[in-house]
């Protein structure tokens, strides 16, 4: 579905991507792992043009070529964009609008969904995690793990081909972190294709296809999660590992 050519991207002369290749099949799940600072946020929003790398390249299934080493069009940009809806670390949503509000800005606004059709999918998305009752409930009546879910289900009523997910679950407390992850291994089980950052091993274990170890702007490892959490290849992975089991 996506295929990221040696992304490179620096802010000031702090190289954060120093040449990242990724690739993501549809249907799959591919987990990000790695210390802090290693960049893995700015690939995630480097994959759906939030954030415009200085070079490589980025292809997508049916969609726009860009080649980072040229300016790349605004239009362009944007068809990425399209492509793909993004879960953050803060759920980011509008505390002044409702659950479905909040859920159907989106297309509404951005895709031109009519109303009733938009509600209609927001209803049905929200009921599928347990949220129906909260549609005219505002973000600070709900918990975190129910924001959250929100969060997920605004994502999905975009119906991208690919969803991002940005550390989900590291802003929860640790009890309300289960629904989450339940949810998104839910998605993931439906056949969603997703790229995932995370700091949830045990989620990356059991949900992933695919665990791509980043370590200082680039990627030191990848390979399925039994072979990079039992038997990494390289050192750097075996003691990232270490360090955090
Ligand atoms: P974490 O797990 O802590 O979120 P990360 O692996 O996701 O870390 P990034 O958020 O991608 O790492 O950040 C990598 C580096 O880039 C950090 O040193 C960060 O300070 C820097 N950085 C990220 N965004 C910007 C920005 N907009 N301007 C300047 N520096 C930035």
């Amino acid at each position: 579905l996506l295929a990221a050519h040696g992304i490179r991207k620096s802010f000031g002369d702090h190289e954060v991507l120093r040449g990242v290749d990724l690739t993501v099949r549809r249907g799959r799940v591919v987990a990000v792992i790695g210390p802090s600072g290693s960049g893995k946020t700015t690939l995630l929003r480097s994959l759906n043009g939030l954030e415009t790398p200085d070079g490589g390249r980025l292809d997508l299934d049916g969609g726009p070529a860009l080649d980072f080493s040229r300016p790349v069009p605004k239009a362009t940009r944007l068809a990425l964009r399209d492509r793909s809806a993004m879960v953050f670390q803060h759920h980011n949503l509008f505390p002044h609008r409702t659950v479905l509000q909040n859920v159907t800005e989106g297309p509404v606004q951005v895709r031109r969904v009519p109303r009733r059709q938009a509600d209609e999918r927001a209803l049905a998305l929200l009921e599928r995690v347990g949220l129906a009752e909260k549609r005219d409930a505002y973000p600070r009546e709900l918990s975190g793990g129910q924001q959250q879910r929100v969060g997920i289900v605004r994502a999905l009523a975009l119906q991208p081909d690919l969803l991002l997910f940005d550390e989900p679950t590291s802003a929860l407390d640790p009890e309300l972190v289960g629904e989450v992850l339940t949810v998104m291994k839910e998605l993931a089980e439906e056949g969603w294709t997703m790229v995932v950052v995370t700091h949830e091993l045990q989620f990356a274990r059991e949900v992933a296809d695919e665990v791509l170890f980043m370590d200082r702007g680039v990627v030191v490892e990848q390979g399925p999660p039994r072979q990079v959490f039992t038997a990494p290849r390289e050192e750097r992975t075996k003691r990232f590992l270490h360090r955090i089991l």
